[in-house]
């Protein structure tokens, strides 16, 4: 985290002459992984994710002017914009930052006084955990900090979410923004999607933790059908034949009833959801009472419902899965995100990391990357400096 800020401070130096502390804001927020509860979100069903020890953070002073400049460490070009008028662009990456100042004066009534900022992290750039959430509500937060107007957290995340579907243009469930502003140390949290609230689950262990891999692909999904958008569909016809508004309220029984109303492809997408919300809720409960080994199957069986019922895993995670469970001390393992490629989420025994990661390097057909997932704390304001 300091060499972050330490980096950010000597690039505000070197591209907007900014030297003194004593103006500068420093506030950031971290990426995500999801243990379990995937593809339920849009179905208003729950989550259950941990914030990582993976941050993005943004250093910046107020310049007395309408205009807000920033750049980043770890993507070229430099995003320039007037306060009162603000419209996506080139730098790509800039639509996200603009997204978050816009929405903000929306959500204020007010507008943001002009500043220069600089954007770094060590939440890998498209890597499956949140790089954008975590940018997004690092940004919520520097302007709280700047402007002293302090939101409700859950408003925050929403705004951020609104962010990303106006600006970068990315129909994004609530899960990434919600975990990056009310994530815990030592917690995992349980969302509940239909009505946006959440209950923090103590992590009963330190010996135990999540560890995340990256697959390093992600399979371009061509054609004109869009897979997600496909099985959303699916997922609220099966709502519909049921007479529900959201799978979410579809019991196990209703779906049976309702099984010859609907073609396979469609009661397997719905069964999928409806027992990946059960699963879900039962891990909080076991995780609670610190039943690793029953947290694993649930997430053995949550990954194989994904792979089988859901089809979004891929051949390469589905090796990396297969390479986890082999391994000693591993409880579960699964696909984690929205799927084909992107990471996977292992519950192991802390001391059998090293043998995990040994096995990985030896036996996966290409080459990963590790993340270690020891569940850390939400958006903070590190540095104001005044209001
Ligand atoms: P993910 O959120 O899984 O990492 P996304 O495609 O949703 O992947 O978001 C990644 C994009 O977010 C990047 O390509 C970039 O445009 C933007 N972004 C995230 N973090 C930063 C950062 N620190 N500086 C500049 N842009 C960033
Ligand atoms: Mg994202």
């Amino acid at each position: 985290m300091e060499s972050l800020i330490n980096d950010s401070k000597l690039r505000l130096q070197s591209d907007f002459g900014c030297s003194s502390n004593e103006q500068q804001i420093i506030a950031s927020a971290p990426g995500r992984v999801n243990l379990i509860g995937e593809h339920t979100d849009y179905n208003k069903g729950f989550v259950f994710p941990i914030a990582l020890p993976l941050r993005t953070v943004v250093v910046g002073y107020p310049n007395n002017s309408d205009e807000i400049q920033a750049v980043s460490l770890v993507v070229d070009g430099k995003v320039r914009f007037n306060v009162s008028d603000i419209q996506t662009g080139d730098p790509f990456w800039g639509d996200y930052f603009k997204g978050v100042v816009a929405e903000f004066q929306k959500k204020t009534g007010k507008q943001v006084p002009g500043f220069n900022a600089v954007f770094n992290s060590n939440v890998p750039l498209g890597g499956g955990v949140s790089s954008s959430a975590s940018m997004e509500v690092a940004t919520a937060t520097f302007l709280e900090a700047l402007t002293g107007i302090t939101l409700d957290p859950t408003e925050k995340a929403l705004l951020c979410q609104a962010a990303e579907h106006n600006y970068p243009n990315n129909p994004c469930g609530i899960m990434d923004q919600f975990i990056s502003v009310h994530g815990k140390a030592d917690h995992a949290l349980l969302i509940d999607c239909l009505n946006e609230s959440s209950k923090l689950v103590n992590m009963p262990s330190s010996t135990i933790c999540f560890f995340v891999i990256n697959s390093n692909v992600k399979h371009k999904l061509s054609g004109e059908n869009n897979p997600f958008a496909e099985r959303q569909k699916s997922c609220f016809k099966a709502a519909e034949i049921c007479g529900k508004d959201f799978l979410r309220s579809v019991t196990l029984e209703d779906l049976e009833k309702c099984k010859s109303k609907m073609d396979q492809e469609t009661y397997n997408r719905a069964l999928h959801g409806v027992e990946e919300d059960k699963r879900t809720l039962e891990a909080a409960e076991v995780l609670i009472k610190g039943d690793f080994n029953r947290f694993g199957e649930l997430m053995n069986a949550s990954h194989d419902s994904l792979r089988d019922l859901y089809e979004v895993s891929c051949p390469e995670v589905d090796e990396l899965v297969e390479i986890a469970r082999k391994t000693k001390g591993v409880y579960g393992s699964r696909i984690t995100g929205g799927g084909f490629g992107g990471c996977t989420v292992t519950l192991i025994d802390r001391d059998a990391v090293e043998s995990l990661k040994d096995a990985v390097n030896a036996h996966y057909s290409r080459t990963a990357s590790f993340f270690d997932g020891t569940a850390s704390d939400g958006a903070k304001i590190h540095s104001i400096a005044f209001n």
